[in-house]
């Protein structure tokens, strides 16, 4: 308890997701105590294993009063959100009641409790369709659909807020976050399952017969669609050294997180297959509506800004990761 109690504190929403639990894992690493609120919609409690857990949404007024009571929290990461594009256009008060009007609840307690320092998860879907690759921080904000667009305007709100306030931010853009914790403690878990990579691998387990290909006629090389993966573990370093940074007093930023580098559709599958040694059959179907063809980041400035570099996110690492621990899962 001691150890703890000299611990930095920084409260995780949405520290039992994904993304959220490797960053967890990462900050514990590096001598942190994360401090995980989640309501358990998308997350997985086995997740929380670096610090306290709070079972709730960041909705919940008096759940955030009692964790502002209960821990001297130093900055926030703050990931919570749901993220289907496809459900935020059939249901999109469910993404702007809970990405937007609960995050504007939490900035609410982390003004009045003054935490400084905040870490905003957000995506390159506030870019909607590209204009110019690869694409930078620069690149104009015109998202496509009610996901995106409830990240884009926190990230406006956030920005507002840092001119206001005594309040600093860093928004992290990322691309497609993939891959699994090297060491096979966390991986990608989610229901229902959308993203490719899970799926491709869930068609390698004999799990699902076949892979549906969103399209074989866009203008990319073999003609399906080209997207920038990064190792989830690259994306949790990257957040904890722009935690760092503010807490060192650097000012509010926004920083895309990528490789650089895309891999088509095709591409994937092949990967995948040699690395399961399994056969991954798929049938070529309609384009999914919203899929831009080619979505590749600028990482300059993470890597100028951060001195940050991508080290586990070649497609073959993101892939033997994401096997490792899908195939226990
Ligand atoms: N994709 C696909 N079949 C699937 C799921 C995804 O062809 O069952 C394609 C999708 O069109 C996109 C890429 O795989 O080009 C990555 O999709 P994912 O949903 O993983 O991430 P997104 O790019 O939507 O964030």
């Amino acid at each position: 308890m001691a150890k703890q109690e000299s611990q930095t504190k920084i409260l995780v929403t949405g520290g039992a997701g994904y993304i959220g639990s490797h960053c967890c894992k990462q900050l514990h690493s590096r001598g942190y105590l994360p401090v995980t609120i989640d309501n358990l919609v998308y997350g997985h409690a086995k997740n929380v294993r670096w610090g306290p857990f709070y079972d709730g949404d960041i909705g919940d007024d008096l759940l955030l009063e009692r964790v502002f009571a209960e821990h001297d929290i130093r900055a926030v990461m703050h990931f919570a959100a749901y993220a289907y594009v496809g459900e935020s256009v059939k249901d999109p008060r469910k993404y702007y009641t809970n990405n937007l009007g609960n995050t504007i609840a939490l900035l609410e307690k982390v003004l009045q409790h003054a935490v400084p320092s905040f870490i905003f998860s957000s995506t390159c879907a506030t870019y909607g369709l590209p204009q110019a690759l690869p694409i930078d921080e620069e690149h104009p904000r015109a998202p496509i659909n009610p996901y995106g667009r409830s990240k884009h305007m926190i990230e406006q709100i956030l920005s507002d807020y840092s001119k206001a306030y005594d309040l600093r931010f860093t928004c992290l853009r990322y691309f497609n976050a993939a891959g699994a914790d090297p060491d096979g403690e966390i991986g990608e878990d989610h229901t229902p399952e959308t993203h490719l990579i899970p799926l491709i691998l869930d068609v390698a387990r004999g799990r699902r017969k076949k892979l549906e290909v969103f399209g074989s006629d866009y203008d990319t090389d073999d003609g399906s669609c080209v997207r920038d993966y990064i190792h989830v573990t690259d994306l949790a370093a990257a957040h904890v050294i722009a935690l760092e940074k503010l807490l060192q007093g650097a000012p509010s930023d926004v920083i895309n997180l990528g490789t650089g580098d895309g891999y088509s559709v095709l591409q994937v599958i092949e990967q995948a297959a040699a690395i399961t040694a399994s056969p991954v059959p798929f049938k070529i179907v309609e384009r999914r509506p919203g899929d831009p063809a080619v979505l590749i980041a600028s990482n300059t400035k993470a890597r100028k800004q951060l001195g940050w570099k991508p080290e586990h996110s070649d497609l073959k690492t993101i892939i033997q990761t994401a096997w490792n621990w899908h195939r226990r899962i």
